[in-house]
């Protein structure tokens, strides 16, 4: 290790979502092999920071605060740090900003909102879906010597396994577990019609297995109602759970069912076998990473539109029946 790669402080600012904060990872462990010495800073919400914390790619997570006050003085502690460089993943204005305010003195990210004259390396962005996002991701780290690496696992410590287990215990006892989700925070045009997600369920119990319906806490109503429509085998576990008992409890299921959305990143990500059903958006650009991930998308002429609803009947997702997901559950439990 050079004396150069040593003494590196790295800012890396963190995407806000959950499932691009996943896609992140690739570029996480790319730099923390390439500079194993370095101290490098995740910036980003807290609950992201402390999800991604057990596998130690960063040496100290910076929560993002929720007023301008408290920026300024995160700014200036960071400033204070002198970082010398930061990797900028979300795409907007304001985080090329907070780098210049931090003091990094290279800023590496893509060129996007009028924000490159704050940047010292500013990217030319692909047509979205050319590149998986983790790769445009990586690219960024390639600015700093960061190549690809095998991308393990995602690390749950053990007393997210320990809450886990207190939760689903009893409800579980002597049968499998399958984890759907039928929400997506973007909008209906990546949201599978909530009554389908509950007759899958009605098949999963048949199969034997128990229903965790999951979501935010925001989703709560949906998930209980999806829940109530499946009947005695399921249960809503919405809003009910922190990201790492979530992520421990999905690395328990047999199968997980989701939507384009933060929680089949997190499924593929611990592991377990995992069916994304897709609407409105293009799987080539945000398939969830993970060794045993399947997709399901119909798409028609008007795919991908990336709109968050959609005029003319949502036809990529009432092209997506319950049996043909089912069939999915099954060969990947096999
Ligand atoms: S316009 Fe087409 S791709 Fe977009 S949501 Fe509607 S049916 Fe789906």
């Amino acid at each position: 290790m050079s004396a150069e790669h040593a003494a590196l402080r790295i800012l890396i600012r963190l995407p806000n979502w959950l499932g691009d904060a996943l896609m992140a990872r690739p570029l996480l462990h790319a730099l923390r092999a390439a500079h194993p010495d370095a101290e490098v800073r995740a910036l980003g919400p807290a609950p992201l920071l402390e999800l991604l914390a057990a596998e130690r790619t960063f040496d100290r997570g910076e929560p993002w605060p929720g007023d301008g006050r408290e920026r300024g003085a995160l700014a200036r502690a960071l400033r204070a740090w002198r970082p010398d460089a930061a990797l900028i993943l979300p795409f907007s204005f304001s985080s090329a900003r907070f780098a210049l305010a931090a003091g990094a003195s290279r800023r590496i990210g893509y060129a996007h909102e009028a924000r490159s004259f704050m940047l010292t390396e500013a990217l030319r962005r692909p047509p979205r879906g050319e590149l998986h996002l983790s790769r445009e991701y990586l690219a960024l780290g390639a600015r700093l010597g960061a190549r690809e690496v095998a991308l393990p696992k995602l690390a749950v410590r053990a007393e997210a396994h320990d809450a886990a287990r207190a939760l689903v215990g009893e409800a579980a006892a002597g049968r499998g577990v399958a984890v759907i989700a039928p929400r997506s925070a973007y909008g209906p045009a990546r949201q599978w019609p909530a009554e389908r997600f509950a007759a899958l369920a009605r098949a999963l119990i048949a199969g034997g297995r128990t229903v965790l319906v999951a979501g935010t806490g925001a989703e709560a109503d949906t998930c209980a109602a999806v829940a109530d429509a499946a009947g005695e085998g399921a249960r809503s576990i919405a809003g009910r759970t922190t990201l790492p008992v979530l992520a421990a409890l999905v690395a328990a299921a047999d199968v997980a069912v989701c939507n384009d959305s933060g929680l089949a990143h997190l499924a593929g990500a611990v592991g377990t076998p995992t069916v994304t059903l897709y609407g409105s958006t293009s799987s080539a650009w945000t398939t969830a990473l993970g060794p045993r991930v399947r997709i399901i998308q119909h798409p028609p002429v008007c795919s991908p539109c990336f709109r968050r609803t959609c005029a003319i009947g949502y036809r990529c997702l009432t092209a997506i029946d319950v049996a043909e997901v089912a069939g999915a559950c099954r060969a990947m439990t096999r």
